[in-house]
C-alpha cells in the first residue's frame, strides 16, 4: 500500500507574524520557515502504517518554491521514502494545490493520501476536502484514530457530542487532528539518510494543471489590540462588572 504526504512550508508556529504596512499580506521575510505542525503528524501516522507492516511506500509531496525541498528532507527525515516537489513561484491557494494533488494521485494511485486537516498559515482547512471531491474518493477529516484492515480504513473522529468512527474503503483521503500522535523527533543518522533519498521535480504545466488564484485578498489586518486589565476588590464588584459593563452575564 503506498501513502502520499502532501507537507506545506509555513511560517514556523513559534514566530510571532507581522503585517506589512501597506496591508497586503504577512512579512516572511528572514522568518523561521518549517512543516505545517499537521503535516508533521499526517507524515508521522504514515511512517507508524508502514512500520506496522500496513504500508510499503511512502511519498511527500509540497508545492511551492525550491526551499520546500528543506521540507520534503524533513519528511524524508522522519521517514517517507521519496519526495515530490511540484515547484512554482505562484501564490498558491487551496484549490490549485488540490488539482496538482489529484494529478499526482492520478500518477502515483496511493491507497491513502493523508493531509494536514488545515495549514497554520491560510488556515484554509479545504485541501483535504477539495482532493478527495476532485478525485472522487471517500473522505475522514479530523482523523483522531487510523486503523487499516484489509481494504477498509477505520478512522475515529472528533466531534461535538464525542467520538465517531466511519469506515471507508480504500483508496481514501484522510486529514489529520492534533491528537492523532506525537511525531518523533529527527534524528542527525536519519537527516543524512534523508539526503539521499529520491527527489523528484515537476511543474504545474507538466501535470496539467492551472495554478492561477482565484480568490484576491483585498486587506490583511492585525487584530485590535487587548486593554489592560483591571484588578477588581471582591467577587461582588466582578459580578457587577460582567453584569453591567461587559454585559456577558
Ligand atoms: P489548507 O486547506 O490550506 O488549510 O491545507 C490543508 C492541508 O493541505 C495541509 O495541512 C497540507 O497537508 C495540504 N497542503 C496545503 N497546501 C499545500 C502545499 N502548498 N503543498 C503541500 N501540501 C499542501
Amino acid at each position: 500500500m503506498r501513502i502520499l504526504v502532501p507537507v506545506k512550508r509555513v511560517v514556523d508556529y513559534n514566530v510571532k507574524v507581522r503585517v506589512k504596512s501597506d496591508g497586503t499580506g504577512v512579512d516572511i521575510a528572514n522568518v523561521k520557515m518549517s512543516m505545517n505542525p499537521f503535516d508533521e503528524i499526517a507524515v508521522e501516522e504514515a511512517v507508524r502504517l508502514k512500520e506496522k507492516g500496513a504500508a510499503t511506500e511512502i511519498i511527500a509531496v509540497s508545492c511551492g518554491d525550491a526551499k520546500c525541498q528543506e521540507t520534503l528532507r524533513t519528511a524524508m527525515a522522519i521517514g517517507a521514502d521519496r519526495g515530490i516537489l511540484v515547484e512554482t513561484t505562484e501564490e498558491l491557494q487551496p484549490l490549485a494545490v488540490a488539482k496538482l494533488l489529484k494529478a499526482l494521485v492520478d500518477k502515483e494511485q496511493p491507497a491513502l493520501v493523508i493531509l494536514g486537516k488545515q495549514a497554520i498559515d491560510d488556515d484554509a482547512n479545504q485541501t483535504g476536502q477539495m482532493l478527495a471531491a476532485l478525485a472522487d474518493l471517500p473522505q475522514a477529516t479530523f482523523a483522531s484514530k487510523v486503523e487499516v484492515a484489509d481494504d477498509k480504513v477505520n478512522v475515529t473522529r472528533e466531534v461535538d457530542g464525542g467520538l465517531e468512527t466511519i469506515s471507508l474503503s480504500l483508496p481514501a483521503v484522510i486529514t489529520t487532528d492534533l491528537r492523532l500522535n506525537e511525531p518523533r523527533y529527527v534524528t542527525l543518522p536519519n537527516i543524512m539518510k534523508a539526503k539521499k533519498k529520491q527527489l523528484d521535480t515537476f511543474k504545474p504545466e507538466d501535470l496539467g494543471v492551472d495554478v492561477k488564484p482565484r480568490l484576491k485578498t483585498l486587506k490583511v489586518s492585525e487584530p485590535p489590540k487587548r486593554g489592560a486589565g483591571i484588578k477588581v476588590p471582591d467577587v461582588a464588584t466582578l459580578v457587577d462588572k460582567l453584569k453591567n459593563e461587559a454585559k456577558v452575564i
